[in-house]
């Protein structure tokens, strides 16, 4: 494993959309793995692969729950509820703000192995798959940032 160069607010490549993963074969684990180690090396809670310049739909989260989540192209296909919290992101440092998301999500995504794998989720790991499929289309929590909060 190793660790990967993030990528910050102001670099273009936070700005496009990636694209999917055909096959989830070795490369795509490496780059699972790094993500991982490059995640926890931050203190952070998800990283999707954009942050560190890799355009693919691909990303990782632990929020604490005893699970780490390697989603390739996942998918929100059901949500439900509201939720307003801070949140912040390791490519934009030092920067917080409040945002809006479901309480609630279903997600469909490819595991590690190529599997297909359903998940609902809800509170801070919703959260966390909202923010991180956001990077998979260019949007950074910023753009969502509620005024007055
Ligand atoms: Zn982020």
């Amino acid at each position: 494993m190793a660790l990967r160069n993030l990528r910050y607010e102001g670099d273009e490549i936070l700005r496009k959309k990636s694209r999917e993963v055909p096959v989830v074969d070795n490369k795509i684990r490496t780059l699972l793995d790094d993500m991982v180690e490059t995640m926890y090396a931050n203190d952070g809670v998800g990283l999707a692969a954009p942050q560190v310049g890799i355009l693919r739909r691909v990303v990782v989260i632990d929020v604490g729950d005893g699970n780490v989540y390697k989603m390739v192209n996942p998918k929100i296909i059901k949500t439900g509820g509201k939720q307003t919290d801070q949140e912040g992101c390791l490519s934009v440092p030092e920067k917080i703000g409040m945002v809006s998301r479901p309480m609630n999500v279903r997600v469909e995504y490819l595991n590690e192995n190529g599997e297909k794998v359903e998940l609902n989720a809800e509170g801070l790991l919703a959260r966390c798959i909202c923010h991180e499929i956001d990077h998979l289309d260019g949007i950074l929590f910023i753009d969502r940032v509620e005024e007055g909060n």
